[in-house]
């Protein structure tokens, strides 16, 4: 299988949503809170030319002539974010476009809007591909880790899934 964006965002935030989501159980449509989100970020993309590009396994949100552009709603997973973003700025860089990645979190109020910005440095880039080889070794383990209930888990489309 090939590690997408969300399967490192997963792998960051929750191991075991991350094997969940790698060995295609998919529960997201069912999530309230991941239905929000869409509903967020088609909103804010109205309108607005360069949305949502795929480009192989990889689903951008926006492309300027400068930046990659990733919207989250929420900033409580910065280290996740991060490493989704550096994959997406390497899928791009292979096709010869480099971009510096810029990710803004939308749920804070427009005055404040969070901005982080994220280059694909080599360090980078060599930590990417052994986290790749990482999240492909962890993904054909045959079980998940077992859940830990924590507060994120009350948000999560696995939830359900996990504990009841
Ligand atoms: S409910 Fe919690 S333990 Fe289960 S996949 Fe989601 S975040 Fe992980």
């Amino acid at each position: 299988m090939e590690v997408t964006g969300t399967l490192i965002n997963y792998y960051f935030h929750c191991k075991r949503q991350c094997w969940l989501l790698g060995n295609r159980i998919n529960l997201e449509d069912n999530s309230e809170d991941v239905r929000i989100g869409k509903v967020l970020h088609e909103l804010k993309n109205e309108g607005k030319k360069n949305t949502e590009i795929s480009i192989d396994n990889v689903r951008i949100d926006k492309i300027t002539e400068d930046f990659l552009i990733e919207m989250k709603k929420s900033d409580a997973d910065t280290e996740a974010t991060k490493w989704q973003i550096l994959l997406y700025l390497k899928v791009l860089k292979d096709k010869g476009v480099e971009r510096i990645g810029k990710i803004e979190y939308l749920e804070k109020n427009k005055q404040d809007k969070k901005i982080v910005l994220v280059e694909l440095t080599e360090e980078y880039e060599f930590q990417l591909e052994n986290l790749i080889k990482e999240i492909k070794t962890f993904i054909i383990t045959e079980q998940p880790p077992q859940p830990e209930f924590k507060v994120k888990c009350k948000k999560c489309a696995f939830c359900e899934y996990c504990f009841i």
